[in-house]
């Protein structure tokens, strides 16, 4: 390692995590503590504000703590340079080079970089959360959609156009249920919370005798089940909302054996709103994981085991990512 790598990871940087609705941005020390943390809003329509936004907060924490980069984590495509985001599905971003609009408005001179949202919180888990004593890791980050991040021998895969780990779209159902890329049967249309929403919706109706606690936690109107609602119930007890969870977990552990097959991890860690259930979530998780993996009993069984890092995640690694 050069002396200028060590001083640049040694340094603070600015985390930005860019949601649908709102900014979190963060200080971020060289152990992947935050420092000092503020939120804004965002209006999803409006690109510049969102620039201007992250800048204004930035600047105003530079002047609190000596910063050495700004890393800025989004859903969507980013370019392999790290600079543009090629795609976003939330917000009106195409081809348009966010590292370059927030630098111009940024007063410190420092390299301003672009991550995968599901990137960052999975280099945070990495560095130091879950993943920190592995070299090999697959974060699966478990929220509306499934996004994956993919650690090989110690470095993030971005693939050659910056598009890799995108494994929620890997066809687990032929022909299975519609999805927003394009395709039919992709793994995060079975293991997201939007699969766990949806197969609730319908089991309530197959299974109105198991319904009661599910259907009282929405209000009695099974338009308003949400997956926190399914999780409170199968954290209760309630049978039907802990086989709904228990299903969500399987289908997590067989479509990360089918990556087991490609990538070999020694662990698997699943982040995002439904890890919340814990072991309801994380124990069928384990069983799918060991029934769908190849030549299982002639080889180590990797480890799946819940993120650590939380909301924060997408702070931490995109700020840790930026200084490297
Ligand atoms: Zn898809």
């Amino acid at each position: 390692m050069t002396q200028t790598q060590m001083r640049n990871q040694d340094m603070h940087a600015i985390g930005v995590d860019i949601g649908g609705t709102k900014i979190a941005i963060g200080v971020v020390d060289a152990e992947g503590q935050i420092l000092e943390q503020v939120r804004v809003e965002t209006n999803p329509d409006d690109a510049a504000s969102i620039d201007r936004a992250i800048a204004d907060a930035s600047n105003a924490l530079a002047r609190r703590y000596e910063i050495g980069a700004i890393g800025v984590a989004a859903a969507g495509f980013v370019s392999s340079d790290r600079t543009t985001m090629a795609f976003a599905p939330n917000i009106d971003w195409r081809d348009y080079p966010l590292g370059s609009k927030i630098a111009e408005l940024v007063e410190a001179d420092v390299p301003v970089v672009v991550e995968n949202d599901a990137n960052a919180a999975g280099w945070a888990e990495f560095r130091f959360g879950a993943g920190r004593e592995a070299r090999d890791m697959l974060m699966l980050t478990i929220g509306t959609g499934l996004g994956g991040a993919i650690v090989v021998d110690g470095n993030l895969v971005r693939g050659r156009w910056g598009v890799a780990a995108e494994v929620g779209h890997m066809r687990v159902v032929p022909h299975g249920h519609y999805c927003g890329c394009g395709h039919e049967g992709c793994w995060e249309k079975y293991a997201s919370g939007s699969a766990l929403v949806r197969d609730a919706k319908a089991a309530v109706v197959a299974l109105p005798h198991l319904a009661d606690r599910i259907l009282e936690l929405a209000d009695g109107d099974r338009r308003k089940i949400t997956g926190p609602a399914i999780t409170r119930a199968a954290q209760e007890g309630d049978e039907l909302a802990v086989s709904l969870v228990a299903k969500l977990g399987r289908w997590i552990g067989e479509g990360a054996a089918s990556v087991a097959a490609l990538l070999d991890p020694e662990l698997v860690v699943v982040g995002g709103g439904v890890a919340a259930a814990g072991d309801l979530l994380l124990l069928p998780a384990r069983a799918g994981f060991e029934s769908a993996l190849s030549a299982l009993g002639h080889r180590p069984v990797a480890r799946i085991e819940l993120a650590e890092q939380g909301n924060e995640a997408g702070i931490v690694g995109a700020a840790d990512l930026a200084r490297r």
